[in-house]
Parts: C-alpha cells; structure tokens; sequence
C-alpha cells in the first residue's frame, strides 16, 4: 500500500491518496482510511511518500535499444551488439521511471531476447514492444538491419520473418533517413501501392505498423496507407526541416486515425534556444497537428547519436515549451494516450485498477512543473519498486 500521494491517474488528478497493490496489479486507488486495514502487519506494508506525486510509469514510444548514443557512425550490418549494454540501458530507462518502450529497430532480434528476459524478471527494464528488421528499399536507411526488400512480396518475406521471430510491430522506412549514407529524408522510399501491400501483410499478421516518415511526400504515402504511426513526422521539404506542413495531408493523418510519434529529444533544447526561423517552422508544423487533434504518443528516438535511453522525462520538458502545451496534454501523450496509440491501454497508462502497477513518484507537482519527473522518489514497474526499500 502507497499512502500520503497526490494521484494523477493519466488523465486527470483523483481524490485519493492511496495506492494498493497485489501481484503486481493496482487494486485498489481511494483514501489510505478506507483502504488501509487494521493491525501492526498492515502498517509494515505501507509505504508513504508525503509530499510526492504518483503518476503512471512513462512511455516512450521509439527507441532502439542496440543503439550506443555514444556512437557516432550507423552500425555495419556484421557489428555484434553488446547485449550486456543493451540490459544497462534497459535498467537506466527504468529507473528514470520509463516503464513502456517500443523498440523499432535492431538488426538481431537482440531487443526481443531483452524483452523476454524482462518479462520473466530476470532484468530490470520498461515493458517492450518490439519491431525487429525495419522494411527498407535496397541500399535504403538502417539497410544494414537486414530488411531489405525491392517489391511486395519481398516486403512479405521481411513481415514473415519478423512474425516468426515474434516481433510485437512492423516498421517501415517510408522515407529515407539521416543516419544512413545514400539515403535521402526527402525521398519517399515505396509508393502507394506497396506501403498499402505492407500495411495488409502486417494486418493479416496481427501487426501493427509505425513508418518512418521525414520528407512530406513520404508522410502522405504513409497517411493515406493506413498506418498506425508514423514516426517523426518531420514535414521535410526542398526548402528544409519541417518547411513543408500541408494541410491536406494532415487531415488524412487525423482522418484515419494515425499516431504521430514525433521523436523530440532532449537535445531539442538546441532548437529551443536557437529560436529564429527553424524553431517557427517546427513549432507550426507541431502545433497545427495538436490543434486538429491528430493523437500524439511522446518519444524520443532513444540510441541516435546523443540521445540516452533514460531521458524521456526531460524530453517531455522540451516537447512542452516547443508546442506550448500544458503540462498535462504533454504527459498524457507519455501515459493514457501513448497506451492506447501502442494498443496496449488493457494493461498500462493509467493508475487503475486492473493494470499493472507500472508507477513513477517524483518529488513535487509534475502537472504544474515538469521538471519534478526529474526528480524520481520511487519507480514501479510491474508491481516491484526499484529506487529504495522503504
Ligand atoms: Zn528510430
């Protein structure tokens, strides 16, 4: 039993003060009086935390966690990631109180393995979700991932192999990127018909897919096939980043329902100080899909060059200064909202009963501040608090 919080349970804050916990599920959420029971035994259990705040353990809908952010080339597709480096990362993004990530991307399926090592408890880390080889045009960005295919059918065989090696997602570039050499973020790389050819295998499949998307003619192949998500959403045009914002386009996005996952990272902050033009034309494009209510799920694109696996919550400081959103918009794109856009809301995203009890305390009042969800007190993931013994 927690006692002595102040709840905000994704969505809104509650009347309550007290979180019970069993088998790591939240059972019960209402006043430490009502829900606390009598005897010295019941009094071991409780644990207070006066002054804090509970919110749902955080989301971050893109990461790669074979990714060194120390690094600063693209992997070669012969590399061996370091497993035992996968498994401290896992543990950092936890402990910063990230209790859900979507891995999309790894050449190895070495994400899975963490995964599923995570899941039986034999390591710390957020709940993943994981895509596994993203499909790309031959030669096209991550190629060195393996999941290269030059038609339909070898877009097929790439899903297939992803099902058999039991990826939760399907990813697709469908732009190039900057992190390859000879890829172009401009250039869509599949059209319309393929992206729609990819989009039904994966479905058949029962996978949901998230495509890479920079340049605007590739969001619109993207939007219009029927993605889930589309990652970044960077609305790159002949005159730069975020230069190219067409309405039209964002309406087909909020017209079939896709995520937009828009990978601010922390570094953004270089945009934000920066000011001038590049961080008009970013705040515009961003604000324009918030103001036609197309769904967010916050991320940070964790493992590119610079960007640490643990500081989603400092990136969702910067998301809300950019977009000049409130506090609670920003975290519940990292909480309820992202749940939902990952299809995963029957288990995570909220503090209510019947979930898991996936948990961040901080220090203070993230709603009025965000900078307290950087100040952990206690993270719960999955019922088991990781930062202290009480
Ligand atoms: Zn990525």
């Amino acid at each position: 039993m927690l006692t002595d919080l102040n709840i905000w349970d994704g969505t809104t804050i509650v009347d309550a003060d007290a979180i019970a916990i069993e088998q790591g599920t939240i059972t019960a959420i209402g006043s430490s009086t009502e829900l606390l029971p009598a005897g010295r035994a019941a009094a071991k259990q409780r644990r207070s935390y006066a002054g804090a705040t509970a919110i749902p353990g955080l989301i971050d809908a893109h990461v790669h966690m074979v990714l060194n952010p120390d690094d600063r080339q693209p992997p070669a597709a012969t590399d061996m990631p370091d497993t035992a480096a996968m498994a401290e990362r896992a543990a950092s993004m936890v402990r910063a109180g990230i209790t859900t990530a979507r891995d999309l991307g790894g050449g190895a399926w070495l994400e899975i393995a963490l995964r599923d090592r995570i899941n039986t408890g034999e390591l710390e880390g957020p709940r993943l979700l994981c895509a596994g080889q993203p499909i790309t045009c031959p030669g096209g960005h991550c190629h060195f991932w393996n999941g290269e295919a030059a038609d339909a059918d070898a877009a097929a065989a790439v899903i297939r192999r992803q099902v058999e090696q039991r990826a939760d997602w399907i990813k697709v570039m469908a732009t190039g990127g900057r992190m390859t050499r000879g890829s172009n973020p401009l250039q869509p790389q599949f059209d319309l018909a393929m992206m729609r050819a990819i989009v039904a295998t994966a479905r058949a499949a029962g996978r949901p897919v998230a495509a890479h998307c920079h340049g605007t003619a590739g969001i619109s192949i993207a939007a219009q096939a029927g993605v889930n998500s589309i990652e970044h959403c960077s609305w790159v045009g002949e005159a730069g980043w975020a230069a190219d914002y067409q309405t039209a386009i964002a309406d087909t996005i909020a017209d079939n329902g896709v995520w937009v996952s828009p990978t601010v990272n922390s570094g953004w902050q270089r945009i934000l100080d920066g000011g001038g033009a590049r961080l008009s034309r970013i705040r515009h494009a961003l604000k324009a899909m918030l103001a036609i209510d197309i769904p967010f799920m916050a991320s940070t694109d964790a493992g590119i060059p610079g960007v640490y696996h643990h500081q989603l919550p400092h990136a969702l400081e910067v998301f809300a200064a950019i977009t000049e959103s409130s506090a609670e918009r920003t975290l519940r794109s990292a909480t309820s909202q992202a749940a939902v856009g990952l299809g995963i809301s029957s288990q995570t995203g909220c503090l209510k009963p019947g979930l898991a009890a996936d948990l961040l305390v901080v220090d203070g009042d993230p709603l009025v501040d965000l900078s307290a969800l950087m100040r952990p007190v206690e993270v719960w993931a999955r019922g088991r608090p990781l930062l202290s013994e009480h």
